[in-house]
């Protein structure tokens, strides 16, 4: 068997990754170059939304090569007016800037909040930001993320942010006060990284209402938590909210890489020609996956799936694990769940992988389980089946 090198002679050591390389997938399964087979409770961080070579995703992927991968923005991409008419309608916001990653789109977001600001006269504009948020690792979005581990040696730090704490209306204000050079709030509808932290309905409804109050762009990275993973398009819709600016990524295009920004009528025509730019960004490939993405997620309904699996996977997990005094939290909505235990964790993700099972640790001590949406429920019992022993024996050590 070929045993995986645990150090890389010549990629950069950026990751401590899992001592396996995976070969192919199927569904929620996929097998590694030795041939062993893993289920998977994390689809690539919440990227593979359809799981592994879906029937119907992977012949329109093919056809989409053949034809054309990239043309560049010189030209009208019409698959790009396709998936922006899409996801409008389904935020209901009205434009889209599409780029490659998560920390593109929210370093576009963070472009349109200074712009918006300067365009109204404030030349030195300030964002809010949250506790314990990530918004992804250029220089100004891990400005605006919340982790020290992830600011560490990269210095100077971008300015004009104001960090409050999640879920208290009366610290944003008291931050805020009197502060005429604040213009956006922004954050996770649910952190992902930071360790599957919800913001509350109630919370969502006030910085709404404070938003237009003040005249302050309402934010909201739904780079994770969107894509329909909690039942919902987007996480916030729970709330019953629409936001001005929607970095989104990740799961948009179920593994072929994209971002994209959307944006209301606060912010929809703030960028003009000459503003704001991508080489790869809305490519003919990436447009078409995108566009593809949706049209099975609707067609085999996978958001009822994502909301009914995910409180199945939910409810096992509670009933095997959550009675134990060292699980602290079950938490997370849909097939975005995170367990809290009362102790770093980090070893469990290689002993599930031993043990046939792809899951993450985020936050030092919180199991993360981000299935790709096509799961059912056999797969959240087998999931169950293979996480709680391990979780037990390892509380019990
Ligand atoms: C992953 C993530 C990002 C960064 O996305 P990349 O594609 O890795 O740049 C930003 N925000 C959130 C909420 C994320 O989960």
């Amino acid at each position: 068997m070929a045993r995986i090198e645990a150090a890389s002679p010549h990629t950069m050591n950026t990751y401590g990754r899992v001592p396996i390389a995976l070969s192919h997938g199927q569904g929620a399964r996929v097998w590694d170059v030795n041939g062993k087979e893993y289920l998977d409770a994390l689809a690539g961080i919440a990227v593979n939304t359809l799981g592994h070579n879906h029937p119907k995703f992977v012949p329109a992927i093919q056809d989409q090569v053949a034809k054309l991968i990239h043309s560049s923005n010189y030209y009208h991409v019409p698959n790009q007016e396709k998936l922006a008419a899409k996801l409008t309608q389904l935020s209901g916001m009205t434009n889209v800037f599409f780029c490659c990653t998560g920390l593109e789109a929210n370093e576009a977001a963070l472009k349109l909040a200074r712009k918006y600001g300067h365009d109204k006269g404030i030349e030195r504009p300030k964002i809010v930001v949250y506790e314990k948020a990530f918004h992804g690792r250029s220089i100004a979005t891990l400005s605006a993320t919340g982790n020290e581990k992830v600011q560490k040696g990269f210095g100077p730090l971008v300015e004009g942010f104001v960090r409050v704490p999640m879920n208290d209306i009366a610290a944003l204000k008291a931050a805020t006060e009197g502060d005429k050079d604040v213009v956006a709030v922004f954050f996770e509808t649910i952190q992902g990284e930071g360790g599957i932290n919800p913001m509350r309905i109630e919370y969502l409804q006030q910085v709404r209402e404070l938003c237009d109050q003040r005249g302050w762009l309402l934010m909201i990275d739904e780079v994770q938590c969107g894509m329909g993973r909690t039942g919902k398009w987007f996480a916030h819709q729970w709330a019953g909210i629409v936001p001005d600016v929607m970095p989104l990524a990740k799961g948009l295009g179920s593994g072929v890489p994209i971002g994209a920004v959307v944006a209301g009528p606060k912010a929809a025509n703030i960028f003009q020609p000459g503003n704001h730019g991508t080489t790869f960004g809305g490519n003919p490939l990436a447009m078409r996956a995108g566009v593809e993405t949706i049209r099975i997620m609707e067609e085999d309904r996978l958001l009822d799936n994502a909301a009914e699996v995910g409180a199945y996977l939910k409810g096992a997990l509670a009933r095997e694990l959550g009675g134990l005094p060292q699980v602290k939290d079950i938490r997370g909505q849909g097939l975005m769940l995170g367990m809290e235990l009362d102790r770093p964790c980090g070893v469990l993700v290689n002993r599930a992988a031993e043990a046939g099972l792809l899951i993450s640790v985020t936050a030092d001590s919180v199991v993360r389980l981000l299935p790709p949406l096509i799961y059912t429920k056999a797969d959240a019992d087998e999931c169950v089946g293979i996480l709680a022993p391990l979780v037990k024996a390892f509380l019990a050590e």
